[in-house]
């Protein structure tokens, strides 16, 4: 394989190339009047597909690029710097096709994995309930036995998505009292009788991420439909949480890095006090904070990124790096936002948009507490051990 001056192949060059003409074209015109609550899934989907977005880590047997994790996150760095609710719309949707290759690729593959690789469907991933955010082992979503299928019931809330998707990966708990290992995950159409969609009004900063929820009454979901056995969602599930993680804090490092490309330029063209912004040691300190924290923000999610490229044990890496890009830019939008005066509220900018992302980052898989207790129990008191 032939590799540029960065180790990428041609390929990879060429996808995230496709995935910073995107954002130039068809996130910059439209994150504006998304986040004012227009979004239009038609300007999104489809034109993603088009350039290959959906299709990332698809094999190319089935039409995707099959890139690496590291690439799949320079690709969602593009776009996150834009827009990173529209990013997380996408690739929410893409995992669900690499998913489909993984668990059904016979039957479900050839159905919809197509589609959902051209955007012509949308698919979403359904966890989170009205009582059942964090402790996942507490979903009330129940699948019973029914002739050769499944009947489903219940609710699910908070989904990327869910507004407007077509296909819907729901975990359902199939034995009461069973916990994680009694949760099975099925694909449901969206078309479905019995499939009611519920919708969550959010900020509409967060619209192009199509956050809804949805009611299941009596949903039959035919055997071939069940993408993981009791016993085996809860861990693959989890294992993609990992990867998400990473992502996500990549995400985070992404759109602090436009901030400070913005804040740059104009801290060169405005002037107060006889000189530019920049100028005023104060003013540039404020930048070089943001500076260091996001260069140590990039090195965590490289590192995250080497490990789970390589096949190592992610777990601790990801939930730290997630939790220290949250949590970085939380703090340093708003900093940098500052430092850009009344101007940083203009809409030509994303500084509002992506606080209220980061914010919604730090709660999307995995809160801030529960990453801290998964850092927490490689610190663990082991009775003997000195
Ligand atoms: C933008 C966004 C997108 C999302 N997308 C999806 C999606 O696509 N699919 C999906 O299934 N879900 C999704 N979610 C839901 C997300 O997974 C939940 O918000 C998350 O799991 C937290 O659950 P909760 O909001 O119910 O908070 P809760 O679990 O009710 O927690 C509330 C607060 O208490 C803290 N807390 C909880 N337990 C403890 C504890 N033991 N110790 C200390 N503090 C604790 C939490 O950190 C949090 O700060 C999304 C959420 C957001 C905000």
């Amino acid at each position: 394989m032939i590799l540029d001056q960065e180790g990428l192949s041609k390929h990879a060059a060429a996808v995230i190339e496709a995935a910073h003409q995107f954002a130039q074209t068809h996130l910059v015109p439209n994150a504006a009047p998304w986040g004012r609550g227009l979004f239009d899934r038609q300007a999104l989907f489809e034109p993603a597909g088009s350039c290959g977005l959906l299709g990332l880590q698809v094999p190319r047997e089935w039409g995707g690029s099959d890139l690496s994790f590291g690439d799949k996150v320079r690709v969602l760095q593009k776009l996150a710097r834009i827009d990173f609710s529209a990013a997380m719309a996408l690739v929410n949707s893409h995992n669900v096709a690499v998913q489909l290759v993984k668990s059904s690729p016979h039957v479900l593959t050839p159905l919809y994995a197509d589609d959902l690789i051209r955007g012509r469907m949308v698919a979403c991933t359904a966890l989170t309930e009205p009582n059942a955010g964090s402790d996942l082992g507490q979903i009330q979503t129940t699948a019973i036995r029914h002739g050769d299928g499944w009947l489903l019931n219940g609710s699910k809330t908070w989904i990327i998505n869910a507004a407007h998707a077509d296909g819907v990966v729901v975990y359902a708990q199939t034995l009461a009292g069973a916990g994680v290992k009694g949760i099975a995950a099925f694909f449901v159409r969206a078309d479905s009788p019995g499939f009611e969609r519920v919708a969550v009004s959010t900020s509409s900063a967060l619209s192009s991420m199509g956050i809804g929820g949805f009611r299941l009454t009596n949903v039959y979901c035919d055997a071939s439909h069940l993408l993981y056995e009791p016993g085996k969602a809860f861990a693959d599930i989890m294992g993609a949480i990992n990867l998400a993680r990473t992502y996500v804090a990549a995400m985070c490092c992404a759109m602090v890095s436009q901030a400070l490309a913005d804040v740059r330029v104009y801290g060169q063209k405005r002037t107060a006090f006889g000189q530019s912004l920049d100028q005023f040691q104060g003013w540039r300190w404020q930048v070089a904070q943001a500076a260091t924290a996001l260069q140590a923000g990039e090195l965590m999610v490289s590192e995250a990124c080497d490990l789970i490229d390589q096949g190592g044990e992610a777990q601790t890496a990801a939930a730290q790096a997630k939790l220290y890009a949250t949590s970085m830019a939380q703090t340093q939008l708003g900093s940098l936002l500052h430092a850009m005066g009344a101007e940083g509220f203009l809409d030509d900018y994303a500084f509002l948009r992506h606080l209220t992302a980061a914010h919604a980052a730090s709660l999307a898989d995995g809160s801030t507490a529960m990453l801290l207790e998964r850092v927490a129990q490689d610190f663990r008191f082991k009775p003997g051990a000195s």
